[in-house]
């Protein structure tokens, strides 16, 4: 996700350098044939093809926008043909060539300074054509000059597109790491900060991804810890805290890692079993009933049912994937174990007492 969108960015930037450019090189080619330096009132071949291209190019790319035009390619293209415009008009002023060279470097390095201001390699592909032409011609006279107004932009762009490069990495540092915040914060939504077991949504998204994958045989088991109105009432909320802190480990530490075990509500949970026949759910839930028992956490309000905190458990099947039905079903039997005494299990449809 995040290098997909970071190169449709890049993508999307690579396009309006390129008709940018384009666009600046109609607009040059189209000034240089109506309003050109010294009168030179020719249409010079190279001139017209810029200008052809410059607009044909860009129409060719809306039908055709999955081709890619290669930047180095058209920007060392256009450099050629300027360069060879720059030398037919040269050759026809003798007088004021010198002036007229400078001119027409200092358009074209204007020119990609705009459109390739953090692309050195684009940049000196289109202007060294140029500024090697300029310095053929006038290099005698003018070479220093010509190497001092080439080397300025050629080192202002190498070092702005140095920063460019620093700000893209820092962005796309910013970018993974957002998006790795985001995937924390997805995962934190889905767990129940007391206890560290998955809440409803955390629950709900297992299900999802589960039901999707597995179609063996599931059992929902529900939970409820005994008496634990009491329980607060007499110890106390932290107390009660702790409580579920502890039962949450005993029931994740009952059962198989593949198990989802979730907090359900206050002090009810859920477990899914899958890929497990009803006996095998039935020794589970004993397990889970008997290893909440052994924590020995004194609960001396549990009236008749025992002097440690219990759980009853209600199982149902799951049957279809229709987990609300299954979830009503281990309800059901989890109301019948309390009315049964607590601290007991209950199959849905079955009423054998643990
Ligand atoms: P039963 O055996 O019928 O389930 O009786 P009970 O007292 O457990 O049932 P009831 O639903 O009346 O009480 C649930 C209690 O659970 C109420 C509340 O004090 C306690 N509880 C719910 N959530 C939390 C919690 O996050 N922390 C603490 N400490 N207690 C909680
Ligand atoms: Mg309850
Ligand atoms: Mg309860």
């Amino acid at each position: 996700m995040t290098s997909q969108t970071w190169q449709s960015l890049c993508d999307k930037r690579y396009r309006l350098s390129l008709r940018l450019f384009l666009l600046l090189n109609a607009i040059s080619a189209l000034f240089s044939m109506a309003l050109p330096l010294y009168n030179l009132r020719t249409f010079t071949p190279p001139v017209c093809i810029i200008f052809v291209l410059s607009v044909i190019l860009p129409a060719w790319h809306k039908f055709h926008p999955k081709t890619k035009i290669n930047i180095s390619f058209i920007s060392l293209l256009f450099g050629c043909l300027w360069a060879w415009h720059v030398v037919i008009r040269a050759r026809l002023l003798s007088d004021n060539a010198s002036t007229y060279l400078l001119i027409a470097l200092l358009s074209v390095l204007f020119l990609g300074a705009i459109a390739f201001s953090n692309n050195i390699v684009a940049f000196l592909l289109h202007s060294f054509p140029v500024f090697a032409a300029c310095l053929w011609f006038d290099g005698a006279e003018n070479g220093i000059r010509l190497i001092f107004t080439f080397a300025l932009p050629v080192i202002g762009i190498a070092i702005q597109q140095a920063i460019q490069r620093r700000n893209d990495n820092f962005a796309r540092a910013l970018m993974q790491r957002l998006m790795q915040e985001s995937k924390t914060l997805n995962d934190l939504s889905m767990l129940d900060p007391l206890t560290g077991l998955y809440n409803r949504r955390g629950l709900q998204h297992k299900l999802n991804n589960l039901l999707a994958l597995d179609d063996s045989s599931c059992f929902v088991l529900l939970l409820d810890i005994d008496h634990f109105k009491a329980y607060n009432d007499h110890y106390g909320h932290m107390m009660g805290d702790q409580a579920l802190i502890r039962v949450s480990a005993a029931l994740r530490d009952a059962v198989r890692s593949r198990d989802i075990v979730a907090r359900f509500g206050g002090e009810e949970f859920m477990i899914l079993l899958n890929n497990m026949d009803l006996e095998h759910a039935r020794q589970t839930a004993e397990r889970i009933r008997q290893k909440v028992y052994d924590l020995d956490i004194p609960h001396m309000f549990n009236e008749s049912v025992a002097t440690n905190v219990t759980v009853s458990i209600g199982i149902a099947p799951l049957q279809d994937s229709d987990i609300d039905a299954a979830l009503s079903l281990a309800d059901k039997a989890l109301y019948e174990a309390k009315h049964l005494g607590r601290n007991n299990i209950l199959v849905s449809g079955d009423l054998q007492v643990a």
